[in-house]
């Protein structure tokens, strides 16, 4: 058997696997009733999708797998197809509603990834345009929000059924 050196892994992989958080924000927007006041778009089997509450722009995505892990080797296969099929579809969806120049996708993974809620593996997906970055990245803090999230999350809650029913 052949050992691969890699002691950055163990070690980040321990700063990920920290203890609970008392409530975790994500599960409980997958456990709520409510998809309007968990700002949900579409839920698989073993995703949901929901907006994030605190955008840096209208469409900001995050994929959740309903499992409360901290990385991708911590999911079983079905949870990470889905995972991919998910966020394949919330591209797809964010380009038919939103028509952006761009989009940035990926993971933010441990707190020092900057991971807001790094227990909760979650993948982001958001339109960009052109002339956004630079700027606002610059700026930091500031967002570009020009929609309410009610109205966000039906326009992109409707589009991920209509891509549905066209694979139907
Ligand atoms: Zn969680």
């Amino acid at each position: 058997m052949e050992h691969i050196f890699a002691p950055w892994r163990s070690k980040w992989v321990e700063a990920v696997k920290k203890p609970e958080e008392k409530e975790c924000a994500l599960c409980q927007n997958i456990a709520s009733g409510s998809d309007e006041e968990a700002l949900v778009v579409a839920r698989g089997d073993h995703v949901v999708v929901m907006l994030n509450l605190y955008p840096y722009v209208s469409g900001h995505l995050m994929i959740v797998p309903k499992s409360h892990v901290p990385i991708f080797d911590d999911l079983g296969e079905a949870e990470k197809l889905e995972l991919w099929s998910f966020t394949e579809r919330s591209i797809n969806v964010l380009g038919n509603v939103y028509e952006p120049d761009g989009m940035n996708m990926g993971a933010n993974l441990g707190q020092a990834g900057g991971a807001g809620i790094p227990s909760h593996l979650h993948i982001h997906v958001m339109p960009r345009y052109g002339g956004d970055t630079g700027f606002i990245t610059s700026i930091g803090e500031l967002r570009v929000i020009s929609e309410d999230l009610q109205t966000t999350r039906l326009k992109i809650a409707n589009a991920f059924e209509n891509l549905n029913s066209q694979h139907s």
